[in-house]
């Protein structure tokens, strides 16, 4: 990352964990991690297990977060969790638009504008994620993919809001595959993101996520437009975790 903008590792771990080994992973965490001067740490468990998650973090700067919230403020959406409720819960960050959510979820750029506001309203900051598959990548696609989906939210929310926003690049073929992006492949379109972005690009915190693992997290973190990393399975073995942290 380039001097300046602090470095941010965000863990994702999806829909993993039970009470037991969270404690287990937990525990494990505090006990090797070390609070970095310029990077900032989160954990996005699942919505039942932030609780724990809180509890445990409470007295460590590690920061606690949600995969996924519902646009709406309250109301009769069974099965759903609002932005007001994260922030209740001592959340911080919120993930949107995760292509997981996107793909499984049929989450349209319509609904991920409005639930990146919501976040938005809440006073926390989103974690907007984009990224191309591999069929758009080779059709020479990815980077006009990634700008039609920065538009939904831009054009939604304004520019001016991604002052208190995360960008996070997920190429999805790299998604759980160990198919990690070249430094290369990620700078460039980090770098492009930053251009849409136009004055507010340089103050803008883009991570980049796909399987980043303590042995390709140098690299990436070493190229000026990468900030830090969205991690899904290095997220749930402690000692990845802290490896990939220590390279921020
Ligand atoms: P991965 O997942 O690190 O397991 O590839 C990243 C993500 O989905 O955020």
């Amino acid at each position: 990352p380039s001097a300046g903008r602090r470095r941010l590792i965000v863990g994702n771990w999806k829909m993993n964990g039970n009470r037991q080994g969270n404690d287990r992973l937990l525990q494990e965490i505090l006990q090797g991690w070390n609070p970095l001067k310029d990077t900032d740490t989160v954990i996005c468990p699942p919505f039942v297990y932030l609780q724990q998650v809180a509890q445990a973090l409470k007295s460590c700067q590690i920061m606690w977060g949600a995969q996924s919230t519902n646009a709406e403020q309250a109301g009769a959406y069974t099965g759903e969790v609002s932005a007001s409720m994260l922030a209740d819960m001592g959340c911080r960050y919120v993930i949107v638009g995760h292509n997981e959510r996107r793909r499984l979820q049929g989450e349209d750029n319509a609904q991920v504008a409005a639930q990146y506001t919501a976040v938005l309203d809440a006073g926390l900051i989103p974690i907007l994620c984009v990224g191309e598959s591999s069929e758009q990548r080779e059709a020479g696609q990815a980077l006009a993919t990634i700008e039609s989906q920065l538009h939904a939210v831009i054009d939604h929310a304004g520019l001016e809001s991604f002052a208190h926003a995360v960008v996070a690049y997920e190429p999805i073929w790299a998604v759980g595959t160990g198919k990690t992006a070249t430094p290369e492949e990620a700078e460039q379109v980090h770098g492009f993101i930053r251009e849409t972005f136009g004055h507010l690009g340089q103050q803008l915190t883009i991570l980049y996520g796909g399987s980043v693992k303590p042995s390709n997290a140098a690299e990436l973190f070493a190229k000026a437009d990468i900030d830090g990393a969205l991690l899904g399975g290095a997220s749930l073995n402690a000692e990845d975790f802290i490896a990939v942290c220590q390279h921020a």
